[in-house]
């Protein structure tokens, strides 16, 4: 079915779920979670983006973040990404679900958000409980800070920066001086229940969801775009690949993010 189609649908629709995945951050050059980056060959991510491994070697993990951190904070929001914040203008009730941590949708000029698996730039106490803003992450620990990270180069990351993680510069929470980790959800950890509870409460009333850049298979995000098809909303899928969810979708459209949604919301303004 074609954007027209489409078009037709969305003007008598109030209610839209946005549903974001790797895919449209891939488009900013960011690895969908293993990068290519030799350094880390040898390590499985599973392996790095856990608790367990957090514990046994704080060094090695926060070495591997700040090295995907240094990629994130010099990338910038694709046409995707700014599509998606246009329809966010366009749209009364509207709400963009993110299984990134990277931060980029609210570059591109989202504020209507629920960030599932957290934000890589602001950080969290696994010990206390404390989380830590981006803003107040930077000033405890400079080295992730945005900013920094995005005016120095690879070389000084692995040099320098890593230099000094090695000497023990590492980040001790305020509140029980234990080091604090990333604030992402780690591999046997929860979702935030918050995030969680107001992504499922818009799903089941939303008028239409659009599955974007997202392989449809992690959980629980991956049963957000069934659980609103179950509601009655139209389901629309926009991804270079068929996925799980596709024989579920109302309209499919095998493109990718920055092709699709600047089309969509170019004939939705134009209408
Ligand atoms: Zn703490």
């Amino acid at each position: 079915m074609s954007v027209a189609d489409l078009l037709d649908v969305l003007k008598r629709g109030r209610k839209v779920a946005v549903l974001t995945g790797a895919g449209i951050s891939a488009e900013s050059g960011i690895p969908t979670f293993r990068g290519k980056d030799g350094l880390w060959n040898r390590f499985d991510p599973a392996q790095l983006a856990t608790y367990e491994a957090f514990l046994k070697d704080p060094k090695l993990v926060w070495k591997w973040y700040l090295w995907r951190m240094h990629l994130i904070a010099n990338a910038r929001p694709n046409p995707g990404h700014y599509a998606v914040a246009k329809m966010e203008e366009l749209f009364p009730d509207f709400l963009l679900i993110t299984q990134n941590v990277d931060g980029l949708h609210r570059e591109a000029g989202s504020r209507r958000l629920v960030e599932l698996h957290g934000n890589i730039f602001r950080g969290k106490c696994r010990f206390c409980g404390k989380e830590y803003s981006e803003e107040e992450f930077s000033q405890l620990w400079p080295l992730a800070g945005r900013d920094f990270l995005s005016s120095i180069s690879e070389e000084e990351l692995k040099g320098q920066v890593f230099d000094e993680i090695d000497r023990g510069n590492l980040p001790r929470c305020l509140n029980c001086g234990e080091i604090v980790g990333p604030g992402v959800v780690w591999f046997g950890e929860s979702l935030p229940e918050d995030a969680l509870s107001r992504a499922f409460s818009f799903a089941s009333s939303c008028d239409i969801l659009f599955s974007v850049g997202t392989s449809a298979v992690v959980q629980p995000a991956a049963s957000i775009p069934l659980y609103a098809k179950r509601s009655g909303a139209v389901i629309v899928e926009v991804n270079p690949e068929e996925t799980p969810l596709s024989p579920y979708c109302d309209f499919v459209f095998r493109g990718s993010a920055s092709q699709v949604l600047p089309q969509i919301v170019s004939s939705l303004e134009g209408s």
